[in-house]
């Protein structure tokens, strides 16, 4: 399966500095244009280009753009409120690295890989202090009213708080119907801007797989209500969009069970399942080949190019391994993890994972 090429100039980077700048906030970067008064950003998580298609949505003002890379959440939601690249804000993955707390940490729950609890970190050292060229543009915004519709319980996590914790309002839902109720309250106040987040069509994908009976009917349902709502409501353009799609996994490695690979490592791998990041001052190029079927390596000079603008090369690690097939690279922390039981998957760079859509309505 062939690989895409990021282009950073037709993807949720570009759309987020359009945000950025509909919202008053000048950053330093080619933005798309985004028109209208009032914006709602409707993010559905795991809603990938081919699970629109197989679901059999058609609707006339879908696009497709890409993701950023890796195509996994935490990455995504950090370029979706910075309007920075992963190469800039640094959040690289769904293990990424950080020197500041001495190694591998899970960014969207702020701990480090094997700690169960959410936010262990936080108290010892914010977020900001780990991550500080991660700053939200919403943080800047002036005179605008802006909201938030999500989930119940992620109001108050760090990394909700330093991505887009700076709104006017956050609301939360409890259920799927609560979440529409919620949005067309939400619609009659005096928000410029509003950002709708459904994980949902993510979890299925990750838990049946991505084109599943229960995935698709997922997703046309939220679809449905949602494009209904959007269609009402004109004075509100609805930027319809996902961080990512999914690949169905055909087959699960685990790279802890792999000594041959690790002894050549200084730190675990980390990043995504479909996108390992290697830190290792031995030239494993050639081996990496050897030992895996179906894979792409790329070298730390050709890391920039898929991660957009980089800052500070101290970020990069010296390889990633992105798979050309549907197969799923783990390293397991935790001795009772079920990460390895997934059939979707996500992180890499196959069309199925990298291209999503970009529905405008009354745009
Ligand atoms: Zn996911």
């Amino acid at each position: 399966m062939s690989l895409i090429t990021p282009n950073y100039e037709q993807s949720l980077y570009s759309l987020a500095c359009g945000i950025s700048n509909f919202l008053g906030v000048k950053r330093d970067c080619s933005s798309m244009n985004i028109s209208g008064n009032r914006i709602v950003l409707a993010l559905l998580d795991g809603f990938g280009w081919s699970t629109m298609r197989k679901a059999g949505i058609e609707v006339k003002e879908a696009r497709k753009i890409h993701t950023v890379f890796p195509s996994t959440t935490a990455t995504v939601i950090s370029t979706l409120f910075t309007a920075m690249t992963p190469g800039e804000h640094g959040i690289l993955g769904f293990n990424t690295y950080s020197m500041r707390l001495g190694g591998i940490v899970n960014a969207m729950r702020y701990t480090y890989p094997a700690v169960k609890e959410r936010d262990s970190i936080k108290d010892s050292l914010s977020f900001s202090t780990a991550f500080p060229s991660l700053q939200s543009y919403l943080k800047e915004v002036n005179d605008v009213k802006t909201a938030s519709v999500i989930p119940k319980g992620l109001e108050d996590v760090e990394f909700t708080g330093v991505t887009h914790g700076y709104v006017s309002e956050t609301k939360t839902y409890i259920d799927f119907w609560d979440a529409f109720f919620n949005l067309e309250q939400t619609l009659q106040k005096d928000f410029k801007f509003i950002y709708f987040y459904i994980p949902d069509i993510d979890s299925l994908s990750h838990k049946y797989g991505p084109y599943s009976e229960v995935t698709l009917k997922a997703t046309r349902d939220i679809f449905e209500n949602l494009y209904n709502i959007a269609k009402k409501h004109t004075e509100f353009t609805f930027l319809i969009t996902a961080d990512h799609g999914h690949m169905t996994t055909t087959e699960t490695i685990l790279l802890d069970q792999i000594p041959e690979l690790i002894n050549k490592l200084e730190i675990p791998p980390y990043g995504d399942s479909r996108a390992v990041f290697l830190r290792t001052r031995n030239d494993i190029h050639d081996y990496l080949y050897t030992k895996f079927d179906s894979i792409r390596v790329f070298k730390k000079n050709e890391i920039p190019s898929l991660l957009g603008k980089v800052n500070d090369e101290k970020i990069l690690p010296d390889y990633i391994m992105v798979p050309t097939d549907g197969r799923a690279y783990i390293y397991l922390f935790k001795e009772k993890d079920e990460y390895y039981k997934l059939v979707g998957h996500h992180g890499g760079l196959t069309p199925d994972e990298f291209e999503i859509p970009l529905i405008t309505v009354n745009g």
